[in-house]
């Protein structure tokens, strides 16, 4: 039974697990590289936990005593009691591999891991472990605290009571599990990222700009948000990093990422978590920056 959850990145994705584990009566293990993610990380469920109190979705005391359910820390010895490590740093095989070299030595040998990873093979990222057959894909969406759907992805080696136990605690958490083989990108971002592609090469080959492209598909399509809002809310380098791993991936040219899309991460102007990407957030309104 899942009782001690570790997360690895303080991140949007990881903040929002830890958010999402906490109030559900879990006890979270948080860590980043950063001490400063950290403490950022921390503000930012306090500030989501805010919102739902004002909406009335939970009570202030649940929100102290989910908020005292998180420690934090930078070491990974803080994992040592957990039955469960979600890995939610960044969309990088490298860094997630270093990070599994690290984790595995401190675990109990009956933990279990998993990787909320947007796109990478979780049979590859489980092989770098020490307990394949206990390794996992649990991808969240973001907001985590508000979105529903947990993408489950076995591995070739994944036993089946570890999906079991994985499916029983997305249930939990009170989200819906869908299950997705391992395949690049998964389903929901297979579908979705060639389209926030398409939308960065419709801006490049000056099709629309950044406001007439996303008001067509908002009002055309039905989207409650943009495609360029959407990939600025995801985050343009995890966005890129998507795109090339489908293309790399199933070495097919219609998922070429978009040069546009690459100036944008290689500038520094992710999204929204950097305050600019396809819109500027420094103002009182986001304004297009094209
Ligand atoms: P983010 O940039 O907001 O956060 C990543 C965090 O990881 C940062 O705080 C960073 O300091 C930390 N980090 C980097 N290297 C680390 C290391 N070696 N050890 C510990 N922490 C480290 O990114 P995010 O949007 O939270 O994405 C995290 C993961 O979740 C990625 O794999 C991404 O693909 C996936 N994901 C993202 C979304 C999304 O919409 N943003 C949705 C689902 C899944």
């Amino acid at each position: 039974m899942i009782q001690r959850i570790g997360v690895i990145g303080a991140g949007q994705m990881g903040g929002g697990i830890a958010h999402v584990c906490a109030l559900k009566g879990f006890q979270v293990k948080l860590i980043d590289v950063d001490a400063s993610h950290i403490e950022k990380g921390i503000q930012t469920i306090a500030g989501n936990m805010d919102r739902q109190i004002g909406r009335g979705m939970i009570k202030p005391e649940d929100k102290d005593a989910a908020l005292r359910r998180i420690e934090t820390g930078v070491e990974y010895d803080i994992f040592g009691d957990c039955d469960l490590v979600i890995e939610a740093a960044v969309e990088n095989e490298q860094v997630k591999r270093e990070i599994f070299k690290k984790l595995c030595p401190v675990l109990q040998p009956t933990a279990l891991i998993a990787t909320n990873t947007s796109s990478i093979s979780v049979t590859r990222l489980a092989s770098v472990t020490d307990r394949p057959g206990r390794f996992m894909g649990m991808h969240f969406m973001n907001p985590v605290p508000l979105m529903q759907l947990v993408e489950l992805i076995r591995g070739i080696a994944t036993e089946e009571e570890t999906f079991r136990t994985i499916r029983d605690l997305t249930i939990k958490l009170g989200k819906v599990p869908a299950n997705a083989e391992d395949f690049p990108a998964f389903i929901v971002n297979r579908i979705l990222l060639p389209m926030i592609n398409e939308a960065v090469y419709a801006l490049y080959e000056g099709v629309g700009n950044v406001e007439s492209i996303d008001t067509a598909m908002r009002l055309g399509a039905n989207h409650p948000m943009g495609p360029l809002q959407l990939a600025d809310f995801i985050g343009l380098d995890t966005c890129l990093s998507v795109m090339q791993v489908l293309y790399e991936g199933l070495a097919d040219s219609k998922y070429r990422p978009c040069p546009l899309l690459v100036k944008y991460v290689e500038a520094g102007w992710i999204g929204r978590k950097a305050g600019r990407g396809f819109y500027d957030y420094s103002g009182e309104r986001p304004m297009p920056t094209r």
